[in-house]
């Protein structure tokens, strides 16, 4: 059991709130500029719930095209800090997106399985393109090396090095998700 203040329980923070900020910045004037070419349909933006709804929230408000948001929900973690690799679509998207540029938002891409799982369910449901906005990646863990649909494009904030953070949407337990800047656990936490 954790104290009654959050941020006691960090052990140190890897990316506070202004670096997080200014990296969605980034990562959504990228997202005008891909996407902004005369004719073209506005993307969906699909969170993936609910480790990105923070990151969502900021990523939208920064980026300046005429957007529809929606979510979706994936479970593959239980209570651990392991994926069992086999994650499940516990929640589906409201909008129709046949025939759309899908934007998958998504809070960690670690072994891959997640997103991957999730461009084949949006491709079953028509989409043209699915890009995937994460906000951090941790590469070396990766273990499927999912392919994105159409001309869809990898957005990745922060690579992340091999550790569990929590923080900014990302929780343990389903805790921490509201602390405002990124970090990690003290070890004793975990027991
Ligand atoms: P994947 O399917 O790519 O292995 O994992 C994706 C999901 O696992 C992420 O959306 C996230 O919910 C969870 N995850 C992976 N690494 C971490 C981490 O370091 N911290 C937390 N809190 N969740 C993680
Ligand atoms: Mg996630
Ligand atoms: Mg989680």
């Amino acid at each position: 059991m954790g104290s009654q203040c959050i941020d006691d329980d960090i052990l140190t923070v890897i990316w506070t709130a202004e670096q997080v900020f200014q990296k969605i910045c980034e990562l959504a004037s990228q997202i005008n500029n891909d996407f902004s070419s005369p004719g073209s349909t506005s993307p969906v933006v699909v969170g993936v719930a609910t480790g990105a709804f923070l990151f969502l929230a900021d990523l939208v408000r920064n980026i300046k095209l005429p957007v529809t948001v929606d979510f979706v929900r994936a479970e593959s973690y239980g209570s651990g800090t392991v994926s069992n690799g086999a994650p499940k679509i516990s929640c589906d998207v409201k909008l129709d997106v046949a025939g759309k540029h899908v934007i998958l938002v998504e809070d960690i891409v670690d072994t891959g399985n997640t997103v991957s799982r999730l461009i084949s369910y949006l491709e079953g449901k028509g989409a043209t393109s699915v890009s995937v906005c994460t906000l951090l990646d941790k590469p070396s863990r990766r273990k499927v090396h999912f392919k994105l649909l159409g001309d869809g494009k990898f957005y990745s904030g922060f690579e992340c090095p091999d550790a569990f953070v929590v923080g900014y949407g990302l929780d343990f337990n389903e805790r921490y998700r509201n602390l405002p800047y990124i970090g990690v656990l003290k070890p004793e936490i975990y027991k």
